[in-house]
């Protein structure tokens, strides 16, 4: 029998844990209202100080809201946690990050860091859930092609091999 979501919630939570990598929560917001793809983000080292930090927005903070939705945000944090770890976010990436009103400004190979890290993201969530056994990859695979959707518009990068 296939594991339930809440119990790869488990699982992927003691992921974090064997990582040292801290889950918080930031409430009374949505992506919506910061104009982000993503209903959360990931931090190396929050004010310059480690342990790495996943937050992930919801409207109360003892709510998560969508189970699956937060499952695959989790999920697609830890994913930017797997590629910090393994040395794959660059300096170079994290230069041209942050601030994001600066994105226009790039040059197109430093927007293609950006939406390459948000793809390799995707890669290692995908990853992970395999590994608890999850299933449900119609909904991995939609949210995963979205939030590319938008990384690309907000890049300004072609839509390249998009169906749409
Ligand atoms: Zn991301």
């Amino acid at each position: 029998m296939s594991p339930t979501l809440a119990e790869i919630r488990i699982a992927l939570e003691g992921r974090l844990a064997e990582e040292h990598v801290e889950l918080t929560f930031h409430a009374w917001i949505t992506a919506e209202e910061v104009a982000d793809p993503e209903a959360g983000y990931f931090v190396p080292a929050p004010g310059g100080v480690p342990a790495p930090r996943i937050v992930l927005y919801r409207t109360h903070v003892q709510h998560p809201g969508n189970e699956l939705d937060e499952l695959l945000t989790l999920a697609h944090e830890f994913g930017h946690y797997r590629s910090f770890a393994a040395g794959q976010r660059t300096k170079k990436y994290e230069a041209v990050l942050d601030p994001r009103d600066a994105w226009p400004t790039r040059s197109t190979e430093e927007r293609q860091l950006i939406l390459d890290e948000e793809a390799r993201a995707w890669i290692y969530a995908r990853s992970e859930l395999d590994a608890l056994g999850f299933m449900d990859w119609a909904a991995f695979d939609k949210r995963e092609v979205e939030s590319l959707h938008q990384y690309r518009l907000r890049l300004n990068l072609g839509l390249r091999g998009r169906p749409w």
